[in-house]
């Protein structure tokens, strides 16, 4: 893993989480962007070497949606990116750890993404990403 590309924040409504997380972190947000595959829309910050990530349901059955009906809104993920993203995916399979995707899909913020199982990791929902090579 090469660093803590960005957290994850699950929010009601990004046009209320913007502004509020301008002021918080000082910056501006430089990107929004909807993933359809996951039912989301992302708006994303830079904090020095990483990011933050807010996230808001755009369908009712998107898993953002449920995160949010469950626990509030609030921390989601953790995103670490790396190198090679199908042999991480590997060496973790091999640990033991659950993977909920087994191969990378596409992600927000050009990136290929997978997420390990929380229940593998002490309930701490993970994210890979990697950049798409241009
Ligand atoms: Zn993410």
């Amino acid at each position: 893993m090469k660093r803590i590309e960005h957290l994850g924040i699950a929010v009601e409504s990004l046009e209320t989480a913007i502004p509020l997380y301008e002021a918080l972190l000082n910056t501006s947000c430089y990107k929004q962007e909807a993933v359809a595959s996951e039912g989301v829309k992302t708006a994303f910050f830079q904090v020095g070497e990483s990011k933050i990530e807010l996230l808001e349901a755009n369908k009712p059955d998107s898993p953002i949606a449920k995160f949010v009906a469950k626990n509030g809104p609030g921390f989601h993920h953790v995103a670490f990116e790396v190198e090679d993203i199908e042999a991480e995916l590997e060496r973790l399979q091999k640990a033991g750890f659950q993977l909920i995707h087994q191969s990378p899909k596409d992600g927000a913020d050009n990136k290929r993404i997978a997420f390990l199982h929380p229940k593998a990791t002490n309930g701490l929902l993970v994210e890979l990403c990697q950049e798409k090579s241009a």
